[in-house]
Parts: C-alpha cells; sequence; structure tokens
C-alpha cells in the first residue's frame, strides 16, 4: 500500500524544495516531525509524537508540536485526519490537490487515495450548484483488503 521505506530522503529533500518555493524554512523540529511521520505506520496523535521528539530534545512541549504539525498541513506535507485526530505525511510528498482516505477500522490502515474522477464529478456538482470547491477532504470508514 505504502512505499515510503528508502523514499525518506528524497520525501525531506522535496519537503525541503516546497518550504524554500513557499518562502518558509523546514527548521529541524519540523523536519524530525516530518520524518516521525514518515516513520509512523499509521496516523499519529500529537501525544504520540511528544515523547519522541523528548527522547531528541530534552524539552518538546504539546505547543511546540502542533505548531510543527500545523505548519506541515499548510504546506501539504501532511494531512490531518479529522475523524481520528490525527496526522499522516502526504503520500506523494506533498499535495494541495484534494484528498480522500480510506480508513480501516479494524487495523487503523489509512491509504491516501487518488480518487481523480470521483473528486471531479463532486467539483462541477458543486459548481452547478454555485458552489466552487476549492479542497476537498474526505474520510472513508470501512474494511482494508486485508482485513475483509
Ligand atoms: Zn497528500
Ligand atoms: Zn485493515
Amino acid at each position: 500500500m505504502h512505499h515510503r521505506h528508502g523514499e525518506r530522503a528524497a520525501q525531506i529533500l522535496e519537503a525541503q524544495r516546497r518550504c524554500q518555493a513557499a518562502g518558509e524554512s523546514l527548521t529541524p523540529l519540523r523536519q524530525r516531525v516530518l520524518e516521525l511521520l514518515l516513520d509512523a505506520h499509521g496516523p499519529a496523535k500529537a501525544y504520540d509524537l511528544l515523547p519522541l521528539l523528548d527522547h531528541d530534545k530534552g524539552q518538546a512541549k504539546p505547543p511546540t508540536i502542533y505548531r510543527a504539525l500545523d505548519f506541515l498541513v499548510r504546506l501539504g506535507l501532511a494531512h490531518r485526519i479529522e475523524s481520528l485526530n490525527a496526522f499522516v505525511a502526504c503520500d506523494v510528498g506533498a499535495c494541495a490537490r484534494s484528498t480522500i482516505f480510506l480508513i480501516c477500522e479494524k487495523c487503523g490502515a489509512v491509504e491516501e487515495f487518488d480518487a481523480g474522477h470521483a473528486l471531479v464529478d463532486l467539483s462541477e456538482a458543486a459548481r452547478r450548484d454555485g458552489f466552487a470547491i476549492r479542497r476537498t477532504m474526505i474520510e472513508a470508514q470501512g474494511l482494508c483488503s486485508a482485513c475483509q
């Protein structure tokens, strides 16, 4: 499902490039939080990440990690899964595009699913209704193929 291993260095480089393009900087803390999300085997809550940062820095505090997570989400490098109150690294490096998450209720696996046309159809239906969608975030709950 995911193919992140071995791509981490490339993803960090891409993240640095994205930050630079946005006139921002990937500070060591922001980079570390992104690395923790890339290493996580599923969605991670801020409080799961906190002890890992503590181990590194001694003094990471919740506001610090929330600020770093907000930053990563704002740049599209990570996504917040509302229904789980958790975060995942973007599966494609960074996306400002609309995203669908498939969330397995049994094993907790989350797949960032590119549903292309489903979202185009949604945009067009909304446009006919006079609404211009800028961004869509859909979270679908169910069972992954391994858990069915
Ligand atoms: Zn993404
Ligand atoms: Zn599953």
